[in-house]
């Protein structure tokens, strides 16, 4: 079974399109998206410090939408690998003031372990 995030509440909820046990909201529509953030490309811990984001988002932000995409806005400026977005420039600085009274912590991200796996066996092929 898959982890994922709910980026309404920032739960970490089993399946990426299950409806969220915390706010009964389900998918956002948008598979790509919901399984980035998923424990198919990273670390449970990392969907969790990724909840967290939302948290704080949350606490300053009353607006679904606006909350959505401030995190989107959070994820395409400091974690381009995950996911870039273009939205226009008023939309930006709306979600950047948004992102500002949140401040939320930076997220390091550690990769699935699938992954890991992966390449720390080619590194170790490297080296014999
Ligand atoms: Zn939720």
């Amino acid at each position: 079974m898959t982890m994922a995030l709910c980026f309404n509440c920032g739960h970490t909820k089993f399946g990426a399109i299950c409806p969220c046990p915390e706010c009964s909201v389900a998918s956002t529509g948008d598979m790509d998206l919901d399984i980035a953030f998923s424990d198919h490309r990273m670390s449970v811990a990392t969907l969790g410090a990724f909840g967290e984001v939302v948290r704080a988002i949350r606490r300053v932000c009353e607006d679904d939408q606006l909350r959505f995409w401030s995190f989107i806005r959070f994820v395409s400026v400091n974690h381009p690998e995950v996911l870039g977005v273009n939205m226009p420039a008023d939309q930006q600085a709306e979600c950047d003031a948004v992102l500002a009274r949140a401040s939320p912590l930076p997220v390091t991200i550690e990769e699935a372990g699938v992954a890991l796996l992966m390449r720390e066996r080619e590194q170790r092929d490297d080296s014999a």
